[in-house]
């Protein structure tokens, strides 16, 4: 056995919540240099340089950590992953440059193993993770906030975290992070998710808040309240969700890169403030997306994606508006809805723990104004998008997606195109086509405001 003193044995770490980890300034160096925490009310001077170096400037081979400009040499290095064991005892290994904190736990439907660490730098080589072993089925790894990383395994059936422990360097090895996983029944599962195991994944929520506050407060006393209509600007996925990718474009980095820049074309008019859902690389969970509309009286709602087709299922091409149904116009959108929601179990979201309250909202006639809102969005959308976008053959469709959801702001969801087709991927890359995209959709929105606005000015 090996000697105890070597082992920083850290299972009584549960308390150790991820905003623990923020503050372990010893662990995470930099993190006070880090870009202020989206979402953030854009302001042009303060601007995340994320807006300067659009998507199709991004490294062919995939590397999370480059967040911004937060790709500090300051953060733990992982350089290697693996799982050895069977299906009763499963061991994960990960070796790192220095002894890191970490937080372990399970979550439920489906069974996941979920790893909390500080920010660190997964230099690990490309499809670590893709394929199981034993208890795990696979298992991803990235940012899920700055300052703190994550590592989501998917089990094959329900299983327990045995022993987690950091090993130091010794006997010429590295420092390690040691999983043990073991199977266990169903009943002994549920036991095991104590209460306090819940992830903390709630900044957005706290930012949306604080981002409101301080620019009211650096506003004059004298002035009146910034009454301009605020739009959000949903790009999907980021962080440990990569969303769709081919040949080494992956979803997150291309649709960040398309909302700020539909940012920036927005705000240039002066008419608008914008709040986006993300200005970096970061894990946001659907619902805080939804809330972050909410909690902000947002007047509009725009999520932005890039869909794949699966290789047998054939080819697509073109731009895709969706709104919101309970019902799926389509198989296409069903699937592509389903494809999209995952994104909660895939960051290692408790989803057993989300409210259910704007979740399995029903889309009833307290929702009806929104909807219409959001159908008349989507029409105008479509209507300028086609005049300079390559459009799908049915370019508006609906289906019940989760970020579609806050039932009282007009929604949408864009699907740029197909990433796993050739021609919509060159396009998705292109500046010339995102430049020509985002007037476009600028223009949808100028219209839906000034059709918006005209009608309150003729109720008064
Ligand atoms: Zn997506």
């Amino acid at each position: 056995m090996a000697n105890r003193a070597n082992h920083r044995v850290l299972l009584g770490c549960g308390l150790l919540c991820a905003a623990a980890l923020l503050c372990a300034r010893t662990i995470v160096p930099s993190v006070a240099e880090t870009p202020a925490r989206n979402p953030a009310i854009s302001n042009p001077v303060t601007a995340n340089p994320v807006a300067s170096s659009p998507a199709t400037s991004a490294p062919a081979t995939p590397d999370l950590s480059i967040v911004g400009t937060v790709a500090a040499p300051n953060f733990p290095v992982a350089s290697d992953a693996r799982l050895a064991g069977d299906g009763k005892q499963t061991r994960f290994i990960l070796d790192l440059d220095r002894p890191i904190q970490f937080r372990a736990f399970a979550l439920a439907d489906p069974y996941r193993v979920v790893v909390d660490i500080p920010q660190v730098s997964f230099k690990l080589a490309a499809g670590t993770g893709t394929a199981g072993r034993g208890l795990v089925k696979a298992f991803r790894y990235g940012l899920v906030m700055p300052g703190g990383s994550r590592i989501v395994f998917d089990l094959t059936g329900p299983a327990k975290v045995a022993k987690s422990y950091v090993l130091e360097a010794a006997n010429g090895q590295p420092p390690r992070l040691v999983l043990e996983l073991e199977e266990v029944d169903r009943t002994a599962f549920v036991q095991l998710l104590a209460p306090e195991n819940r992830p903390e994944l709630r900044p957005a929520i706290a930012d949306a808040n604080a981002a409101v506050g301080p620019v009211e407060a650096s506003a004059k006393p004298t002035q009146a309240p910034d009454t301009r209509p605020l739009i959000v600007i949903d790009p999907g996925h980021g962080g440990i969700d990569n969303g769709t990718q081919a040949h080494g474009e992956m979803e997150k980095n291309l649709v960040l890169g398309f909302g700020l820049a539909l940012r920036d074309r927005i705000e240039k008019s002066g008419k608008y403030r914008v709040v986006m859902t993300r200005t970096d690389d970061t894990f946001i969970p659907l619902n805080d997306r939804v809330k972050v509309a909410r909690t902000l009286s947002a007047a509009l709602f725009v999520s932005i994606h890039a869909d794949a087709l699966p290789k047998r299922e054939g080819d697509a091409q073109g731009a895709t508006i969706y709104t919101l149904s309970d019902k799926a116009s389509d198989a296409e959108a069903e699937r592509l809805a389903e494809a999209e929601n995952k994104s909660d179990a895939i960051g290692g979201v408790n989803l057993t723990d989300e409210p259910t309250e704007v979740a399995d909202i029903l889309i009833d006639l307290a929702q009806r104004e929104t909807k219409t809102f959001s159908n008349r969005f989507a029409r105008l959308l479509m209507a300028e998008m086609k005049t300079t976008v390559r459009m799908h053959k049915h370019p508006l469709k609906s289906a019940g997606f989760r970020v579609l959801k806050a039932p009282d702001v007009p929604s949408v969801l864009v699907e740029l195109g197909y990433v796993s087709n050739k021609g919509d991927l060159q396009l998705l890359v292109s500046e010339n086509w995102r430049n020509k995209t985002v007037a476009s959709m600028t223009q949808a929105i100028d219209a839906f405001f000034a059709k918006r606005l005209a009608t309150a000015g003729a109720d008064k």
